[in-house]
């Protein structure tokens, strides 16, 4: 059974909750630590319950809130070594907290989860890959690109959370000061909506003996992009792979949890457009 809900997601904070295989996983801690509680309890799960927590990379909207959730509930904390040494550069306090570095791959249990490593900024950040039992969940976001040796890893995968963060012209257009735009538009920046939107393409099989049945887009930028846009180019990419029909496109918004998404998909079929 895979339970995923994204309990925000976007640059003022993420977090996502992660059930497979026996394993509650909470992937990245970057809201307060009373918006996790009370997202949690809304979906009655207390918080103690969550068995690791798992860091994606070591910027304020994905760690902030790390430290205090596992000095609070001990919960141990997976991350990378330039991660963990990022963190400490930058001040947030991992200190007695029971601190796991991730290999390529590992075995949670029953759950198997193989880590990526992705071009963002300079210290990197994580992609995932979780599988048990044939059923294979990919996540990634924030990067700037994905290495074409994922690609293999992540076909035909049954659930993809990725990133669609901006579009092009608005980026472009926006305010922002120009080294924020350059490094946002760079291969060490975000994901924008046309990256996005190539990755489906490839990772979706399409036509016959697909798996894929939902993605999820995520960090969608407040400024520089807009979830009608996302959801158009993300529409049109399954079209072209005659999957519109059969993948069901989620959006995760930023200051509250997005659908709960439930597997199998018998009990979901209400997703699978007639
Ligand atoms: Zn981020
Ligand atoms: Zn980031």
């Amino acid at each position: 059974m895979f339970e995923f809900c994204s309990l925000a997601s976007g640059s003022s904070g993420n977090s996502s909750l992660l059930i497979l295989g026996g394993e509650t996983l909470l992937i990245d801690a970057g809201i307060p630590l009373k918006r996790i509680e009370e997202r949690l309890l809304e979906k009655n799960i207390s918080p103690e319950n969550i068995g690791r927590l798992l860091i994606t990379h070591a910027h304020g909207d994905h760690i902030k809130s790390a430290g205090k959730l596992a000095r609070k509930y001990r919960t141990p904390i997976w991350l990378t070594r330039a991660t963990h040494a990022e963190a400490q550069k930058l001040g947030y306090d991992l200190t007695d907290c029971r601190i796991n570095f991730f290999r390529e791959k590992e075995n949670f249990g029953k759950l198997k989860i193989k880590t990526f490593q992705v071009p963002h900024d300079e210290a990197g950040n994580t992609g995932f890959l979780f599988e048990h039992g044939g059923f294979r969940a990919a996540y990634f976001t924030d990067l700037g690109a994905l290495p074409e040796r994922i690609y293999r890893d992540i076909h035909d995968c049954d659930f993809l959370f990725l990133e669609a963060n901006h579009d092009v012209l608005r980026e472009k257009t926006s305010r922002r000061p120009a080294q924020v735009i350059e490094r946002n538009l760079s291969d060490q920046g975000h994901l924008s909506n046309e990256q996005a939107a190539r990755i489906v393409e490839r990772v979706v099989r399409g036509e016959t003996s697909r798996k894929t049945r939902a993605i999820m887009l995520a960090h969608i930028s407040k400024d520089c992009n807009h979830h009608v846009f996302v959801e158009k180019i993300i529409r049109a990419a399954l079209q072209k792979k005659q999957a519109a029909e059969t993948v069901k496109i989620l959006l995760a918004p930023e200051g509250r949890c997005s659908e709960h998404l439930r597997w199998p998909l018998s009990a979901a079929t209400a997703y699978l457009k007639k």
